[in-house]
């Protein structure tokens, strides 16, 4: 039983970022957090910009990932790519199942689970990212919805998979709303996940899980977020954006 997780805290750059301003970007969180040991950095800009990024990044322990990936290794699906590829430009992670991805792209969590089994044979440790809405919270729904998720994604996996597995939990109603979960709130639901995990897959497993939360996370909240014994780091979006604010929130979560 792993009694500390080694912190994780990851930029989802969404899409912004040319492969210039990327490229900026990159170079500047190296120059802030690049040799950090204590605390494993995850940049996720947009496909466009991977393959520059990936360059950029390798003197440093700066890690990759993408942002969503094919349920396919390849073939006819226009416009998807594939977690082959991701692995190919230096990709060790990939996020799924972003509330962005359910809302405006129909994303299941069946598609997830898909998606995730493929990511690990590929040798990608996917992120998966899990919440309610405000209404399915005000309707004191949280822990069903989140289960129900958590359920589904990780359908069939074995225990070997979900090791492989980081859960992100980002409540719908903190992302990009500068309306952050209370530590304490945050906590309760990651503690839940925990259990869930515990109940399905054994106490070992579910101990060296990560379980990030994301929503809303700024330098001036992050501590007192990770501080919190299930919350091993974050997933950052806006506040990925800005080198500084970045590299403050990765010095928070140093032990
Ligand atoms: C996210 O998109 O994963 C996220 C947490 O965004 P933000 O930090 O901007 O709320």
């Amino acid at each position: 039983v792993i009694d500390k997780r080694r912190p994780l805290v990851a930029g989802n750059w969404k899409m912004h970022k040319t492969v210039g301003e990327a490229v900026a970007l990159a170079d500047a969180v190296v120059a802030g957090v690049g040799q950090v040991q204590d605390v494993d950095v995850l940049l996720c800009p947009p496909f466009t910009a991977l393959w520059a990024v990936s360059r950029r990044i390798e003197p440093s322990r700066i890690m990759l990932g993408g942002q969503n990936c094919a349920f396919e290794r390849e073939g006819a699906y226009t416009g998807e790519v594939s977690p082959v590829m991701l692995k190919d430009v230096g990709c060790n992670f990939v996020i799924l199942g972003h509330s962005e991805r359910r809302r405006y792209f129909a994303e299941t969590d069946q598609n997830v689970n898909r998606k995730a089994r493929l990511a690990i044979e590929c040798g990608l440790c996917p992120i998966i990212c899990l919440g309610e809405t405000l209404d399915q919270r005000n309707a004191k729904e949280t822990f069903a919805v989140v289960g129900s998720q958590l359920e589904g994604c990780l359908q069939d996996l074995s225990d070997d998979q979900v090791r492989k597995v980081t859960i992100a939990y980002e409540p719908v109603w903190a992302i990009g709303t500068g309306q952050t979960a209370t530590p304490e709130t945050a906590q309760e639901v990651q503690r839940f996940i925990r259990r869930n995990v515990a109940d399905r897959f054994g106490d070992e497993v579910a101990s060296a899980m990560r379980i990030l939360y994301g929503g809303s996370v700024k330098p001036a909240n992050a501590a007192s977020l990770f501080e919190q014994p299930d919350i091993d780091g974050g997933l950052i979006g806006g506040a990925s954006l800005d080198a500084s604010a970045f590299t403050a929130i990765v010095n928070a979560a140093r032990c």
